[in-house]
């Protein structure tokens, strides 16, 4: 059994009200509340020990950039990479795919094909239409089934030797779906195509091993990690990260320059132009710690009865809809509710503590999909409990008097 109260209790932010009312926190899959070992490394290295990295010859910048390659090999250990070199720091997701395919996009035309995901989030469908509107590059979707699953005959359906890079996401942030990525890289490779997984969601809430998913790219953010914002991972192999131009220019990411050339460092600091989130960097090294001491088996359980808990909560509850029914789902609950815009929705919940997210998630193509301009979401965390999961229950029972 997860101890959900001892885990609370690392949480300050936890703590307070929200409208009078303890904070019902479930917006995790936007951005996770931060323990104090994060708030505290970040301190202690303002406070104690700062400086550039990778260009002083001092003890500041010695120690400092120290603390900044042991995150790299914090999260070589988390995702278990081969190498820490394959581990780039990026702003976040958003970015880590942004630069895979604009590196990549230049050496694709017309001609050639990427293969998404109707789930996938803006940041992994905008960049790829960047290049379909720059470079001529033709772009395919995976559709999705009714219970909100991959269609994998589909798939192999638009796979072909045309195709370059398949593009999908780990873990739907509205779905909840979990994607079987090691089968679709496996299809993607035997077409001679490259794999690129968003792992935004998919590395809070489960183990991941690149290596036995095999996929060449794996990109995630810090802050949804329970570490801060600013700082996230491209996890790329060895030779693919080789293969691939620089995306930003700058320092640090160069062997040399001069009037006339350039050369460039080899991964990961060629993708790391000007100075790189060195103290988020930090902070996400101590969230990757503070996480890999707990029980991440015990942590999904946990997550799946808090899932459990609000489904038995509103068992015949009719005038909820959910969006998202796949077996072995994570635990995000997206809905409607009839008669109610799901931004009225989450402001009534508001008002009882309870914070959820409303909107499109990011996920335009994935609505439409589903037939919805806007849904709620509830999303959890490490941190909530089984009472909040009835208050949310209770809050939408309240919610709906409002609206019928
Ligand atoms: C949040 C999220 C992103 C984008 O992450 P950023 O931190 O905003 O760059 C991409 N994909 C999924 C599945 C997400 O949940």
């Amino acid at each position: 059994m997860f101890d959900v109260a001892k885990a609370r209790e690392d949480f300050p932010i936890l703590h307070r009200e929200v409208n009078g009312r303890p904070l019902v926190y479930l917006d995790s899959a936007a951005s996770a509340q931060k323990p104090r070992a994060v708030i505290a490394a970040m301190t202690h290295a303002m406070e104690n020990s700062y400086a550039n990295v990778h260009r002083g010859l001092h003890a500041l910048a010695n120690e400092t950039t120290e603390a900044y390659e042991k995150a790299r090999e914090n999260v070589r250990v988390l995702i278990n990479a081969a190498s820490a070199s394959e581990v780039v720091f990026t702003k976040g997701t958003t970015e880590a795919i942004n630069l895979v395919a604009s590196s990549l996009g230049q050496s694709l035309g017309a001609g050639d094909e990427v293969v998404l995901s109707v789930m996938e989030h803006h940041a992994n469908i905008v960049p790829w239409h960047m290049l379909r509107e720059r470079r001529g590059v033709e772009v395919k979707f995976i559709p999705v089934t009714d219970v909100g699953e991959l269609d994998l005959v589909a798939y192999r359906n638009l796979l072909g030797p045309r195709t370059r890079m398949v593009a999908v996401s780990h873990m739907s942030n509205v779905l909840g779906t979990v994607n079987p990525i090691a089968e679709i890289v496996r299809d993607a490779h035997a077409v001679g195509a490259l794999a690129l997984v968003d792992g935004a969601q998919a590395v809070v809430h489960g183990r991941v091993d690149v290596q036995a998913l095999d996929a060449d790219f794996y990109a995630f953010s810090g802050h949804k990690l329970y570490g801060p914002t600013g700082v996230g991972v491209l996890y790329g192999k060895a030779d693919r990260l080789a293969s691939l131009p620089p995306y930003q220019g700058g320092g640090e990411m160069i062997s040399r320059v001069t009037l006339d050339a350039v050369t460039y460092a080899d991964p990961p600091h060629r993708f790391e132009a000007g100075t790189p989130p060195i103290l988020e960097a930090i902070g996400l090294s101590a969230a990757i710690e503070w996480l890999s001491a707990l029980d991440r088996d015990a942590i999904a359980a946990h997550e799946r009865s808090l899932y459990d808990r609000i489904k038995a909560g509103l068992n015949g509850a009719n005038w909820i809809h959910e969006i998202g029914r796949a077996p072995g789902k994570g635990a995000i609950f997206s809905f409607t509710m009839e008669g109610a815009h799901a931004h009225d929705i989450a402001q009534i919940l508001d008002r009882y503590g309870v914070a959820v997210r409303a909107g499109t998630h990011c996920a335009e193509p994935l609505l439409d999909r589903f037939g919805v301009t806007s849904s709620a979401r509830a999303s959890f965390a490490l941190y909530n409990t089984l009472e909040e999961a009835d208050s949310l229950v209770e809050a939408l029972h309240k919610t709906r008097t409002f609206f019928s």
